[in-house]
């Protein structure tokens, strides 16, 4: 939009230039042609002065001025004819016709009255001759004897003698121009003179040319066409020049400029909104491309981010790609940590065995499988004897070391695929698979006695009591075998500690 309208304020710039060019040039042409007609009217009253001087007129002898009248203007070449009258209008002398034969009054009374008054040369309007009947122009000059006008001598102008100015000047077609005498009266015409020569040039026009010597208008010639035209006045006689163009042939050339113009703005404009168009959808399609694998991202998939032609969307891209990267690495450390978590919840602090969170998830476990294949399993309950004792003879602390090694004597009396956890204070629960009843005696036999061979650090000799149940597929829950354990550790208390019993 900004670009069609610089376009068209250029235009309408370059319009108002050429416009006010043209009004210029059409004004000078104008005044150069007023001065070439008023060239014309002095030359034909030079030629008047010269001839109303002659020795012949002041000899009073008609016959030889006749001749030598006819003379000048042969070869002058200036004016139709020339005419001698007297004071009572009647012509005596007239070079279209023979001497001595009848001839009209003067054609135009009232100039001629005029110059016998005031003895002053005059330029005429445009009138009917006397001789020809036809439009004429004289230049009027007083023919004086002893201080009076004797006569009136007329040198003659056919207004088709000012068509050369006009011809000369080779307008284009159609342009209207006209020579106009001091009245306004048309004496020369490019189109249609002879409808138009002798008449009134139009009131508009006479109106202007009466008020300055030169200017343009917008107007309209006789025959009705619309115009801009200039004119020019000669000061000197009066006679003007208008030269017309008619609008339509100006707003021809402006029609055809404006018209290439819109086409090339529209053809340009169409080009834009069509690569505009384009741009829009390689923008849009490459902005889009990311849209599934920000998602995807957000959802914690990874999905392959695909190659986009715009250079933004490429960078968003490769952002989307190193975020991808960056939260991959981050969830793998996540789960790596959470495991370690897990583990550590599983496991008990004082001794490094499992804790009893993790004693109850794989009783749990070990009672479904049995549900499920019937594989038996033994629980062995495990208690220290005496041990508020040991606490309170050697301390609390030298109670933790017994704890941490009566765990490594657990784990290695015990096979590997054997379960050990600290179930509680000082108490024990081991988990045999795979095992019958006289297995799991015989085992917890072998820890009774290793706990109670050992040599404990700082206590010397610890005894553990062990109470060993069998879980069936007639339990309810996994809890059954494990009380049944905890009774026969009872029993094993109550039968003196340093025992086995089971249920
Ligand atoms: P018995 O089982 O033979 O009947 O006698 P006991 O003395 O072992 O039984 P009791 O259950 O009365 O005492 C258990 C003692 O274990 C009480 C408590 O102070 C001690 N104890 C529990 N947990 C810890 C621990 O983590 N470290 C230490 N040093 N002592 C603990
Ligand atoms: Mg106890
Ligand atoms: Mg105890």
């Amino acid at each position: 939009m900004p670009g069609i309208l610089g376009v068209v304020v250029l235009f309408a710039r370059e319009y108002r230039n050429g416009r006010a060019q043209l009004e210029r040039d059409l004004m000078a042409t104008a005044r150069a042609m007023a001065q070439a007609v008023d060239s014309q009217l002095l030359r034909a009253r030079t030629v008047g002065e010269v001839l109303a001087t002659s020795g012949a007129l002041n000899r009073q002898d008609l016959e030889g001025f006749h001749r030598r009248a006819r003379e000048v203007i042969a070869t002058t070449k200036v004016g139709m004819n020339v005419v001698l009258s007297d004071e009572s209008g009647q012509q005596i002398v007239n070079t279209l016709r023979e001497y001595g034969e009848p001839l009209p009054r003067h054609g135009h009374p009232g100039i001629l009255r005029h110059v016998f008054e005031t003895a002053q040369p005059v330029v005429s309007e445009i009138y009917i001759g006397g001789v020809l009947r036809k439009p004429v122009v004289s230049i009027d000059l007083p023919v004086i004897f002893d201080a009076k006008v004797a006569y009136v001598l007329s040198v003659g102008l056919s207004p088709y003698d000012f068509n050369a100015i006009l011809v000369t000047q080779n307008f284009p077609a159609g342009w209207v121009s006209a020579i106009f005498d001091h009245t306004g009266t048309i004496a020369a015409r490019t189109q249609s003179p002879e409808e138009f020569v002798g008449q009134k040039g139009t009131a508009e026009y006479i109106q202007r040319i009466s008020e300055s010597t030169e200017g343009v208008m917008e107007t309209v010639t006789r025959e009705g066409i619309p115009t801009l035209s200039a004119w020019s006045r000669s000061s000197v006689t009066g006679w003007s020049v208008g030269i017309g163009i008619p609008r339509q042939l100006l707003e021809r050339g402006l029609r055809h400029t404006m018209t290439w113009i819109a086409l090339g703005l529209a053809t340009l404009l169409v080009i834009g909104l069509g690569l505009a168009w384009m741009a829009g959808r390689i923008i849009a399609a490459s902005v889009r491309a990311l849209t599934e694998p920000a998602i995807a991202l957000g959802k914690g998939q990874l999905v392959p981010i695909p190659e986009v032609s715009i250079q933004e969307s490429a960078e968003v891209a490769s952002a989307l790609r190193q975020t991808g990267e960056l939260l991959a690495e981050r969830s793998a450390a996540l789960v790596a940590a959470n495991r370690e978590l897990e583990q550590l919840a599983r496991r008990d602090t004082l001794t490094g065995l499992q804790n009893r969170k993790s004693a109850n998830e794989r009783l749990r476990m070990e009672f479904l499988r049995l549900k499920r294949s019937g594989h038996p399993y033994a629980v062995l309950f495990m208690d220290v004897d005496w041990f508020k004792e040991v606490n309170d003879t050697f301390g609390h602390e030298a109670g933790d070391q017994v704890l941490r090694h009566m765990a490594t004597v657990l784990t290695s009396s015990l096979r590997a695929t054997d379960f050990v956890a600290r179930y509680g204070g000082e108490e024990f629960l081991a988990l045999l698979s795979e095992t019958t009843r006289e297995g799991a005696l015989r085992i917890a036999e072998v820890v009774r006695r290793t706990v109670a061979d050992q040599s404990f650090p700082v206590v010397g000799q610890v005894t553990v009591s062990i109470g060993v149940a069998m879980a069936g597929s007639e339990d309810e829950d996994e809890e059954g075998a494990v009380r049944r354990a905890d009774t026969a550790l009872y029993q094993a208390k109550e039968d003196g500690r340093n025992a086995v019993r089971s249920r």
